[in-house]
């Protein structure tokens, strides 16, 4: 397994438990679990990641890109399951509420709420919106169409994710190793039969069947072989607000609030997180971040005179062409699920579950 961010990591972990002999490659994998404090530096998808969890609420009701996201829900609450652990807890909060920024969308909202009733969706109006909210509570930013909860989407903190799998990968022997692999090589007689992989240690590392995890930099290491699978970087900031000190309660606040399409997560004690932003390359505008905080007008006078504590932004790894993710097997043995774009914490368990499935037709395990 090349790459151990979430996808990665959480592919990797999987692999193990269906009995494959894994071994997880990456250069952070030595680097302790923290956002780092580098403001210049664009995050890993994952570090940068805000862990919103989509699924129930994707507009479509067939295709790909839903059933990937009914398998990670259906996935996600075992997964948290066999992976909490007193050292490294994990959970999902829930709920997310959807504000619609117009009529139409409100209408979409009921609509979907009709059809997934057994999914745990429920619209409200705008005069229930109020209702939802107490003279003493913050109030939440009021486009005026209502909206939609989804009583099973939410959220998982990406760290206290990563702390889980890195604990996880070591109890299920998976031999975590710190190198960057810079070549990868087909197997031939000399080398075994199997797959040889360059690392920038100066060492190499063999095995029978490559899967590549590597977000944004998985074109660099398929193209000598002959795989074009070009990716764009889509930036995104996140900023970390303190809310002035307020007697108003926060209790109301669901785990995933989305407002024209930015999350505001509330975190600890009049805390908030704001994001993320959209923007194409690799380098962050500096205007993004207050446009992104007037939520087009909606914003409340509370969240326009909250104090930014902090800001990072990471990039996401966007298929040029093709839809995200990117998922299938190039050759035998050589196995790309990447690409995730905007989803690849939602996208994890299904990504897993995927790359399982194609071990399995394509590798036999060893009886123990
Ligand atoms: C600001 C922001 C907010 C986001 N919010 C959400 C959200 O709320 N919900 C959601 O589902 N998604 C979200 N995303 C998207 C999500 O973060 C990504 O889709 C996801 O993290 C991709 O995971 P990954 O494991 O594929 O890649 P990454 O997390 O980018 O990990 C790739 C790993 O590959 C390693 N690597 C690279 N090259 C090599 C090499 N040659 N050899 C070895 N290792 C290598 C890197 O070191 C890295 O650790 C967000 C993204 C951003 C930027």
């Amino acid at each position: 397994m090349i790459g151990a961010g979430a996808v990665g990591a959480g592919t990797a972990w999987h692999l193990a438990r269906q009995g494959h002999d894994v071994t997880l490659i990456d250069p952070s994998l030595d680097a302790p679990l923290q956002r780092s404090n580098s403001h210049d530096q664009a995050l890993n998808g994952t570090a940068a990641s805000l862990g919103v969890l989509m699924g129930n609420v994707f507009r479509r009701s067939s295709g790909r890109a839903w059933r990937l996201r009914q398998r990670s829900m259906e996935l996600w609450p075992q997964w948290v399951e066999r992976l909490n652990h007193p050292e490294s807890p994990l959970q999902l909060d829930t709920p997310l509420i959807q504000l619609a920024s117009s009529s139409l969308e409100s209408e979409r909202m009921q609509s979907l709420a009709k059809q997934r009733p057994e999914l745990g969706l429920e619209s409200f109006s705008s005069e229930s919106t109020e209702a939802l909210q107490t003279s003493d509570q913050i109030p939440w930013p009021n486009p005026g169409h209502g909206g939609l909860c989804s009583q099973n989407d939410g959220r998982i903190d990406p760290f206290a994710l990563q702390r889980a799998l890195r604990r996880s990968l070591k109890a299920e022997k998976v031999a975590l190793l710190p190198a960057r692999v810079t070549t990868l090589h087909r197997p031939n007689p000399g080398d075994g039969n199997r797959w040889r992989l360059d690392l920038n240690t100066g060492h190499n590392t063999y095995c029978d069947v490559v899967v590549i995890c590597t977000a944004l930099a998985s074109a660099q290491l398929l193209q000598p072989l002959g795989h074009a699978f070009p990716m764009e970087a889509v930036l995104g900031q996140v900023l970390d607000l303190e809310v002035s000190a307020t007697t108003k309660a926060w209790d109301h606040w669901p785990a995933v609030l989305v407002c024209n399409g930015i999350n505001l997560i509330r975190h600890g004690d009049n805390r908030l997180w704001l994001g993320a932003t959209l923007e194409q390359g690799e380098e962050p505008s500096a205007n993004e971040p207050s446009i992104m905080r007037r939520l087009d007008g909606l914003a409340p006078n509370w969240l326009q005179q909250a104090e930014v504590v902090d800001q990072w932004h990471g990039l996401r790894a966007r298929p040029s062409g093709r839809p995200a993710p990117l998922l299938e097997v190039l050759e035998p043995g050589l196995i790309l699920a990447s690409g995730h774009y905007r989803n690849g914490v939602l996208l994890a368990p299904a990504t897993a579950d995927w790359v399982g499935q194609q071990m399995m037709s394509t590798t036999k395990i060893p009886a123990s």
